[in-house]
């Protein structure tokens, strides 16, 4: 399988270099040169495998010539080794049509696992066979920091840096980072919010001086490989509710798009979906772009659903190229008006396609209380605020024909929210026995000041230059 960058003009790449590079060199984002396609009776044949299997077998069209079936198959084994639930992803029966996806077994308690614990191995796999050594560097909020850090920990020819805004993380998600004691984990609390770090992070990917030294990469869902094991839960769960005769439909708390693209490419793949419903907070540029066709950034709210609190949707950029029929130039000009101004309009091409797929629905935070009490009281299930919201959106979807199931993706464990559970609930979460001692554990962190000259002689000072085997 090629890769080919949304914006036309970067070379096209195999699966292992689509996954080593990340972003494409012309600012785009990497997508399959075409979608593979699973016939009916190849669908069905996929009920019942476990998890892992299953994870093979829809991955490896994606896959192509970088790893041998078996090789997959074996990382798939590993990497879902790790959940804590026996089905990896199991699903949960709230009413006569709504269900949950319960995608927070893994070892950081959010959906963030179940992509970068493959990640993880895909990195070191390919990395083994040449003398690269690569240093990862990013920004987190929370989720995404801790689930890297867990992927890469202990692994030798990665080094992982990855700040956070001291202060401004909940204390789980702070510890689930900085008690992880590996060599070659770095935690970065940093002065500052979030978007102060993240502009970090950014400028030292244009920053030539640490570019040259060291293969600076990232891990965050511009990644193709990780919306490809997302791809794989949607799968799973449609398959359980009767797939490929029943038709699905599926909610998902939305931030940077990448959990619900992963949908929309289950769908290209031949899985019946009925509709994916684009769950947003107030926060809402997406469900406003998929409702009116207006991208308009505006500024950010801070939530109790902090993981959908952002500007900008990185991965809408890859259903703009597919709906707007894979014209790298013109998307490329579009994303250039959009970077200049903060603002687009869909092209009616764009709308219709995705209207076709998609609706889209914001939840207030009177919203999202709301269906965590009606979980809570009526079903016995305790949801996180980011699942509330999209259980909000899943129970509000009009016109879906009666024999459809609806299944909201469970992005989050609700222990990692667990203040906002109780002041909606007034239920207090403990957290699960396997990370139970968090608060025992030994943290490590190096605090720094904002100015991004400090943090890059920091990192210089401490990561392993390119190619230090050869
Ligand atoms: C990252 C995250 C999301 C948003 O997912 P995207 O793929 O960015 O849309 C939603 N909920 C939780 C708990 C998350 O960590």
């Amino acid at each position: 399988m090629e890769y080919i960058s949304t914006r036309g003009s970067a070379p096209a790449l195999d699966f292992m270099g689509a996954t080593l590079a990340g972003l494409a060199s012309d600012g785009g984002l990497y997508v399959p040169r075409a979608w593979p396609r699973f016939s009916e009776a190849e669908i069905a044949a996929m009920a019942g495998l476990p998890y892992a299997e299953l994870a093979a077998r829809v991955m490896q069209p994606f896959v192509g010539d970088s790893l041998t079936p078996e090789r997959l198959r074996e990382l798939c084994v590993a990497a879902y080794g790790r959940f804590a639930h026996v089905g990896v992803t199991p699903l949960v029966q709230l009413d006569q049509r709504q269900w949950v996806l319960e995608l927070f077994h893994g070892p950081t308690l959010a959906f963030k696992d179940v992509a970068l614990q493959l990640l993880g191995l895909l990195f070191e796999e390919f990395l083994s066979r040449s003398d690269d050594h690569i240093t990862i560097v990013g920004a987190t909020s929370g989720d995404t920091g801790s689930a890297a850090i867990d992927a890469v920990a202990g692994r030798s020819k990665i080094d992982i840096f990855m700040l956070h805004p001291a202060g401004r993380v909940s204390d789980v998600q702070r510890r689930q980072m900085t008690t992880v004691l590996a060599p070659n984990v770095h935690n970065i609390a940093i002065d500052g919010s979030f978007d102060d770090a993240q502009a970090t992070v950014k400028r030292m990917f244009n920053d030539s001086a640490m570019t040259g030294r060291f293969a600076i990469s990232a891990v965050n869902s511009i990644n193709w490989a990780r919306l490809m094991a997302q791809v794989v839960y949607y799968f799973a769960a449609a398959l359980q509710l009767g797939a490929p005769q029943r038709k699905v439909a599926f909610s998902v708390p939305t931030g940077n798009f990448g959990d619900v693209f992963a949908g929309y490419v289950a769908s290209q793949m031949g899985l019946p979906i009925e509709r994916l419903i684009v769950a947003t907070n107030i926060n809402d540029i997406v469900a406003r772009a998929i409702a009116s066709g207006d991208y308009s950034c505006g500024v950010v709210t801070p939530t109790s659903a902090p993981s959908m609190d952002i500007q900008v949707s990185s991965n809408f950029e890859r259903l703009l190229f597919d709906a707007g029929g894979r014209d790298g130039a013109a998307l490329a000009e579009q994303m250039r008006g959009f970077e200049a101004s903060k603002a687009m309009q869909l092209t009616n091409a764009q709308r219709t396609r995705i209207s076709g797929l998609f609706t889209s629905a914001r939840a207030d935070p009177s919203d999202m209380a709301q269906a965590m009490r009606w979980a809570y009281e009526k079903c016995g299930q305790v949801l996180d605020p980011h699942t509330a919201i999209g259980l909000h959106a899943a129970r509000a979807a009009e016109g879906l024909p009666a024999d459809v199931p609806v299944v909201t993706l469970a992005t989050a464990h609700p222990a990692k929210f667990s203040d906002a559970v109780e002041r909606a609930t007034g239920f207090r979460v403990a957290l699960p026995a396997r990370v139970g001692d968090l608060f025992e554990r030994e943290e490590r962190f190096t605090h720094l000041p904002g100015d991004y000259a400090g943090v890059a002689a920091w990192i210089a000072e401490r990561a392993t230059p390119r190619n230090a085997a050869g």
